[in-house]
Order: C-alpha cells, then sequence, then structure tokens
C-alpha cells in the first residue's frame, strides 16, 4: 500500500492532524492506523480538560505563558510556549466547529482550575473531555473518503535509507502488522506521522492505558532519531487506589481544583508542610509529598479528603468519578478516595521542530511522543491536549507544503523490500513476555520512578540488561507477536531512561534523585 500520508496512531493528535490536512486538501491520500480500536489511546482517559486562554477579561496568554514556564522549571522553550498559548483558543474553537462540546455556564465556556494555574481556564466536558473529544474527531474522519481507518494495525518499525537504496535520510512509511490477516504488511508513504501517544505501561502503576507502550518511542529509536528528556516522567498525585480490574483509575485533578484535600491515614493534612500552595502545588511537588507520605506510614495509599465539596458539584463535574467510586463502595462527598501517585505523561520524546517534524525528513511526530520544547522539565496541567492540537495543525500545513516538493515516485516505494511475510504469529503465546514485562514495570517503579538513587538506577541498568538479553533470544527464536512487539519497546524505552537518568546530575521538575537533594 502507499499514501501520501501515513497516519500512525488516532488519538487527538493523529486524528486532527489527519482532518486538518484533509480540510485543506481532500486530495490528499491518507492511511491511519491503530493498534487497538479507534478510540484507545490516552486521549479518551483525558478528565480534566483543555488549558487555554479564553476569557480575556479575566485571564492573558502573559499568564498562560508564566504558568507554563514555571511549571517546566525554566528549561520550556519559551518560543514554543508563546505560540502554543496564543494559538491554542483558535484550535479549540476549530475543535468545536468540528463538533466537541465543553460545558457552558450562562452562555461562556465554563473554566476550571487545576494545580499550577492562576486563573480558571480549563475547558472541559464533564469529567469526559477526552472520551468526547475522541469520538467527535471520529465521527468527524469517517467523512472523508479519502482517508482510510485501520484499526488492530500495530507499527514494528519505520522504514528508512536502511530498507532502500537511497541516503537521503528520510522516513518512507513502515512495516506494520496486521493482527486480523495476521501478517506483517509494508506501507509506503511520501510522509509518516508518529501519533503514538506515551509510555505509562512502563511503570506499575499508570493512568494510560496498556496499550501505552512506547513502540512510536521504541521505532524512532531504531531508526535513530533522535529524542529527548525521556527521564522526564510525570506522576500523577491522585490515582484511585487499588487498582479496578487491572486498570488504575484517575482522579482528576480538578477535584483538588474544587477543593479536596490530602489527608494521610492518621487523617493528618500534610501537603502544607511540602509546598504553601499544599494540594495546588504542581503536580511533582504533590507526586513527591504523596509518596514521602506513604514512606513514612503502613499503608500504601494515602486519602483523597473531597467532603468540602458539594454533592451537586460531584454529580454535575465529576460524574464519572462518583459512579465509578459509588460500585467500589466509596459513597462521595462524605468518603475519603484511597489514592497513590501513577505514572501519567511522557514528558519528552521525539524532538521535533516548530512544525513537528523530525531529524528524520519526511517523520513527523505529534503528541505526546513528541519533545516539542512546550513542557521542558514538567507539563503543566492540561496543557498537553492543546499541544496536540497545535501540533497538528501546524504538522499538517507543513506537511501539504512538503507534498508539493519533488519526492520519491511509485517504483522507488515499489522496490522497497517487503517484510517476511509469515514471520509474525498472533496464535503463538510465549509465556516469558509477560513475566519480563511485569518484572519491568515492577524495578522501573521501585528504581525509576518519582524518587531516584544513583544505587537503584544501577541495579535497574543490571536488571534491564539481563531483559534485553533474554527478549533478543525470544526476538531471534521465535516469529513476532504482539506481546513481544510491545515489549521490544517497553525495553529500548526503559533502557534510554535508566542511562538517560544515570547522566542527570541536577534535580528540576518532575525528575528527583535523592543523591542530588
Ligand atoms: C487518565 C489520563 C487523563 C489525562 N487528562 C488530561 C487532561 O485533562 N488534559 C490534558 O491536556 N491531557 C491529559 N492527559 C494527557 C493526554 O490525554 C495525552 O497526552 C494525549 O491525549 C495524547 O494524545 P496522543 O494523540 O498523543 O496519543 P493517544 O491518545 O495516546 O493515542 C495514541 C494512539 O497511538 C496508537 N498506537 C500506539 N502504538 C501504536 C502502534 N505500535 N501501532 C499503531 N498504533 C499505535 C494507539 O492505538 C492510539 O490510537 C491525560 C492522560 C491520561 C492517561
Amino acid at each position: 500500500m502507499t499514501k501520501d500520508i501515513l497516519v500512525i496512531g488516532t488519538g487527538i493528535s493523529g486524528l486532527a492532524y489527519a482532518i486538518q490536512v484533509a480540510e485543506e486538501n481532500p486530495n490528499v491520500s491518507m492511511v491511519l492506523i491503530s493498534k487497538s480500536n479507534l478510540n484507545e489511546g490516552n486521549t479518551r482517559y483525558a478528565q480534566g480538560g483543555i488549558a487555554v486562554v479564553s476569557n480575556f477579561k479575566k485571564d492573558s496568554f502573559k499568564k498562560h505563558i508564566l504558568d507554563t514556564l514555571t511549571a517546566g522549571a525554566g528549561t520550556c522553550n519559551p518560543k514554543v510556549v508563546k505560540f502554543v498559548i496564543e494559538e491554542g483558543y483558535d484550535r479549540v474553537r476549530e475543535l468545536m466547529a468540528w463538533g466537541a462540546q465543553f460545558d457552558k455556564k450562562r452562555k461562556q465556556l465554563d473554566l476550571a482550575k487545576e494545580a499550577g494555574h492562576s486563573e480558571k481556564r480549563i475547558v472541559h466536558y464533564k469529567d469526559q473531555t477526552g472520551q468526547h473529544i475522541q469520538e467527535a474527531l471520529i465521527a468527524k474522519i469517517k467523512n472523508y473518503p479519502n482517508i482510510e481507518l485501520l484499526e488492530q494495525h500495530t507499527l514494528v518499525d519505520l522504514i528508512t535509507d536502511h530498507h532502500s537504496a537511497e541516503k537521503a535520510n528520510r522516513c518512507y512509511g513502515a512495516y506494520v502488522i496486521s493482527q486480523k490477516e495476521e501478517l506483517i504488511k509494508k506501507i509506503t508513504a511520501k510522509i509518516t506521522v508518529l501519533s503514538t501517544g506515551g509510555a505509562g505501561s512502563l511503570y506499575a502503576h499508570s493512568t494510560n492505558p496498556e496499550i501505552a507502550t512506547g513502540d512510536g518511542l521504541g521505532a524512532a529509536y531504531r531508526a535513530r532519531v533522535l529524542m529527548d528528556r525521556l527521564p522526564y516522567v510525570q506522576f500523577h498525585p491522585t490515582a484511585l487506589f487499588p487498582k479496578i480490574n487491572g486498570h488504575t483509575f484517575l482522579i482528576t485533578e480538578a477535584v483538588r481544583g474544587a477543593g479536596a484535600k490530602l489527608l494521610n491515614t492518621k487523617g493528618e493534612r500534610f501537603m502544607l508542610k511540602n509546598d504553601p500552595r499544599a494540594e495546588l502545588a504542581p503536580r511533582d511537588i504533590v507526586a513527591r509529598g504523596i509518596q514521602s507520605e506513604i514512606k513514612n506510614q503502613k499503608e500504601e495509599f494515602v486519602w483523597l479528603d473531597g467532603s468540602a465539596i458539594d454533592h451537586k458539584l460531584w454529580q454535575t463535574h465529576f460524574p464519572t468519578i462518583l459512579a465509578t467510586c459509588k460500585n467500589l463502595g466509596i459513597h462521595l462527598p462524605k468518603d475519603p478516595i484511597p489514592i497513590v501517585p501513577a505514572a501519567h505523561y511522557f514528558c519528552g520524546g521525539i524532538k521535533v521542530n516548530e512544525h513537528s517534524e523530525s531529524e528524520l525528513k519526511g517523520l513527523y511526530a505529534i503528541g505526546e511522543c513528541s519533545f516539542t520544547g512546550l513542557h521542558g522539565s514538567n507539563r503543566l496541567a492540561s496543557n498537553s491536549l492543546l499541544e496536540s492540537l497545535v501540533f497538528a495543525q501546524r504538522a499538517a500545513q507543513d506537511s501539504l507544503k512538503a507534498l508539493l516538493e519533488k519526492l520519491p515516485d511509485e517504483d522507488f516505494y515499489a522496490a522497497i523490500p517487503e517484510w517476511n511475510g509469515d514471520a509474525y504469529s498472533n496464535s503463538t503465546e510465549i509465556k516469558a513476555i509477560k513475566n519480563h514485562r511485569k518484572n519491568l514495570q515492577e524495578f522501573m517503579s521501585k528504581y525509576v520512578g518519582i524518587f531516584k538513587t544513583n544505587e537503584g538506577l544501577e541495579i535497574a541498568e543490571n536488571r534491564i540488561d539481563q531483559i534485553y538479553q533474554a527478549v533478543n533470544n525470544i526476538y531471534n527464536n521465535n516469529k513476532l507477536t504482539y506481546g513481544l512487539c510491545e515489549l521490544r519497546n517497553m525495553v529500548s524505552i526503559a533502557y534510554l531512561i535508566i542511562k538517560q537518568s544515570q547522566q542527570i546530575t541536577h534535580n528540576l521538575g518532575v525528575f528527583y534523585n535523592h543523591d542530588y537533594a
């Protein structure tokens, strides 16, 4: 299959990008692939909303810029911060024109406040913002005849000069598993977009769905694409404890914004001793405050007490949390919610320019798998959906220009070799894979999580070496399976996080090593 554009990932960034291209030029042929169903990915789980300046009487670009730079610990790219924030409202209005609606109060957007924000500026749809956006974008994208949507299709590797006679430092598409057909296909394209999301599944507790295994990052690593700030993994302070059916459920920041307080299991409010902003301090500070408190008590969780929030507000703003807690016998607002911090967001990723293009020509990275410079060492809450929208539009504009340039012809793509057709199996179950995955998640959480030490990083380095050898062995002696494909990427990214963490000798933003405190 040869297309003008191959988009890998159907979260907010991949979908918004494809819609932008199609709106501008309906003749561009595109294929979008998704390793699971179209709607599965981090976007679907976003509760809080999109941070954007829309009430110009009270708020200003300047304030949002300052909040973003402060959260990013002085390491954001100020130029990027400025244009993302200034372009944000136009992108959100576009999103509304495409069918997404947000909660309103007296005909105005109802704006929420989240940690690190100096003003109320989060546009949201109840506590289901991501799901709502995802549904609107999927409904919209199905209207374009030039866009093909392929579910259960998984990126294996990018096609680069390595697979061709060219030495142009370009990307030419990807090899992709078709789970249903049980084979690996070659999809060539003039432009390839990675919008594969994050890698929260590297950790035992993560707010991300299981499929967030850093596949785009793994493929980019094998293609020698430059990445930046991988060790800057943001932990969300408040995930429900324990997991529900193996999934960690998020309690949005907006609950703390609405007045919920954190208590240790003795019932003491502890955040004030960590930061004067207490529960509304930036996420890294709150997550570390909670983790330290957990270390000093017997239980593995602390309480989030939302008793000061009116029941009506729970019903209107947080219906999913209310219902989920009720199912577990937690009756809000009177009962406190047991919570733990959980791996949430990858601030780092594939290094891209202001149009989201990576150093490999023809390869764009958008959304959570990219590093644009917006977040620096720590992401401000609700700035990621914003980043996805702004960079999707910029990448789309740039791609449309790039398609007008002289690019390889059909014969060139046809000459790229196929992947060995029967090299994939759906049915082979390699038991060791599950064990290695669990083992990796456990030691990443223990030694490469919220708190690190040099000794812990060394232990992690030895453990990742062992898993790397074992996985390589499995890879060389078996057909590729879906689980093996994910694990291979997880091992690569865990390795990079550990190695790069060892090179960081000062604490900034979400990165914290006790030896440099
Ligand atoms: C619980 C939760 C709450 C959040 N709340 C907010 C919030 O309120 N505000 C905010 O701004 N941000 C929030 N975030 C972060 C935000 O949701 C994500 O950063 C953003 O949605 C990422 O979008 P994306 O398009 O980059 O990736 P995703 O939405 O994760 O989509 C990734 C896509 O890539 C596909 N994919 C992955 N690997 C492969 C592969 N190998 N082959 C083919 N396809 C592949 C997946 O199938 C999926 O379609 C939250 C995140 C979580 C998990």
